[in-house]
């Protein structure tokens, strides 16, 4: 190897990218980089030294072999809208994006499960499996995102209430390893079958929630559900948290639906209101929604039965001040006709300032929301900025989402210092409530780790450092390495 091709941003690295992968599929033109410098965060833009997009798996190796010699970062991409900042690469490096793998390799109907590769869109799979009876979970992200980078950093979507996070549905895996191997992980290590990881040694874990740093996914089986032929949704209304967690704590013990959520006043306008305004007297502070799915009208009123005994059973034994309150039927549709483009309009988020959009999103348990949106809200109010929080519990009554949505404007440093500000005071107060970070930025560890049990850390690390000895993988993004 050339001294040349040691240095990051040569022409001796290009040359033999597009030798791997063909000129009109890769790039080292400012006008094309910068799109991959920035997402909605936060984070200061950082311009990678080219983008390539590949076809297959030994393109992808070759990739990754020639990153290896010239010690050069790999950022796996899909459509960078994780809100974490977790594909700038702030070392420059090779942008790896998965545009041209886009290919539905598998559904099988009849043992339910399907096999993706990185590109597929949560609105392409949706398609296909719709066709043929069957869905996934869909979250309330833009559709034209990627479903296999959604499940494998612990994505969430519409059957989270009934199934858990979507890592939960993986059924196979194959991965570039950061050395080039290619590993199959599950059943499909030893026959074509994809159909669970169990009972093997779960091998999947390493690369599930390590937000690209440990390897490439190249595809991904996920089990797939037949769509139940009714469904409905309830809805409630309550003055505070205390009331509102401690119906959604007495309906989810049932485990009879497939999403339990609730949002703030604030998350409820459209767009969230930016700078804080005061939310009028006699509104309510929060709007529950659950969605429910059936194979007869039989089971959707038992269901409802069930439902209104939990809300009773809240009023009378907690006290809680829970209001009757009709979901309106346009938002009914975007959460039964998922993926939708009502609830996952980012721009309804962002479009109230300049852009920018992040959030502190946590998994945080039930009995603690109500603590932690005290807090929370005083911190954003503070900073002139609205409480705009989600709730959503995870396959019964444990644990769940509990995420503030926090629009900025992206042109006023002001503006992103006071959102960053408080989202790390946000992520520091909930630490004592239990709250652990989902696709977390870099600042988010850095404040996390501090408090980590060192065993916890060491044993991150060493992981890391055994799969990716030259720290090419999309290095930084796991506050450790
Ligand atoms: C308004 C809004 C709402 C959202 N709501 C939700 C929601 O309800 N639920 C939810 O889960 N998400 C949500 N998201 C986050 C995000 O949009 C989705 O998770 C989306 O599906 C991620 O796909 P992406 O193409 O943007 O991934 P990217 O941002 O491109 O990638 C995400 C991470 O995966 C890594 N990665 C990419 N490809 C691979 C690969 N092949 N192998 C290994 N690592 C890889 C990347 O390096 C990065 O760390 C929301 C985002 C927005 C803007």
């Amino acid at each position: 190897m050339s001294d040349a091709i040691k240095k990051r941003g040569s022409d001796e690295i290009y040359n033999k990218l597009k030798e791997i992968v063909g000129e009109e599929y890769c790039s080292n033109k400012e006008s094309d980089l910068f799109h991959y410098s920035i997402d909605l965060t936060w984070y200061t833009p950082s311009m990678p030294d080219y983008v390539v997009a590949p076809l297959d798996v030994s393109e992808i190796q070759k990739i990754v072999r020639l990153a290896n010699l010239t010690h050069t970062p790999i950022i796996p991409y899909c459509t960078g809208t994780n809100i974490g900042g977790l594909c700038i690469p702030e070392e420059g490096g090779i942008i790896l994006d998965f545009r041209r793998m886009n290919r539905i390799i598998r559904i099988d109907t009849e043992t339910e499960y399907t096999i993706i590769e990185p590109g597929v869109t949560h609105a392409q799979l949706s398609a296909a499996l719709k066709e043929v009876g069957f869905e996934s979970s869909w979250g309330v992200h833009p559709a034209p995102t990627s479903h296999l980078a959604m499940t494998v950093n612990h994505g969430i979507g519409h059957l989270s209430g009934r199934f858990g996070v979507n890592s939960q549905f993986i059924s196979g895996m194959e991965v570039v390893l950061p050395t080039g191997e290619v590993a199959k992980i599950g059943s499909c290590a030893y026959s074509d079958s994809w159909h669970s990881l169990y009972p093997l040694p779960m091998l999947s874990g390493l690369f599930i929630g390590w937000l690209g740093t440990t390897g490439i996914v190249t595809k991904l089986g996920i089990w797939i559900h037949k769509i139940r032929p009714f469904n409905d949704v309830y809805s409630i209304a309550a003055e505070d948290m205390e009331s509102i967690s401690s119906y959604m704590k007495r309906w989810s013990d049932y485990q009879l639906c497939d999403d339990n959520t609730a949002v703030s006043w604030w998350l409820a306008q459209i767009p969230i209101p930016y700078p804080y305004i005061e939310k009028p007297k006699d509104d309510p502070e929060w709007f529950a929604y659950t969605v429910v799915t059936g194979w007869s009208e039989d089971e959707i009123s038992f269901k409802r039965k069930i439902w209104e005994k939990s809300r009773d059973t809240a009023i009378k034994e907690d006290n809680a001040k829970l209001v009757d309150f009709e979901y309106p039927s346009e938002a009914k549709r975007g959460r039964t006709e998922l993926p939708s483009r009502i609830v996952g309009s980012t721009k309804n988020y962002a479009k109230s300032c300049g852009g920018g959009i992040a959030w502190p999103g946590t998994f945080t348990p039930l009995k603690n929301w109500p603590m932690l949106y005290k807090e929370w809200k005083k911190i954003y109010i503070k900073h002139n900025l609205s409480p705009a929080v989600r709730v959503t519990n995870y396959w019964g009554p444990h644990y769940g989402m509990f995420r503030a949505m926090t629009p900025f404007d992206k042109r006023d440093p002001n503006s992103v210092n006071k959102a960053k500000a408080a989202m790390s005071e946000a992520i520091k107060v909930g630490q004592k409530y239990g709250m652990i970070p989902y696709k977390p930025p870099v600042d988010y560890w850095n404040i996390l780790n501090e408090h980590a049990d060192q065993g916890w850390i060491m044993l991150l690390t060493r992981v890391k450092d055994m799969l990716d000895p030259n720290h090419i993988m999309n290095p930084g993004k796991l506050g450790v390495r």
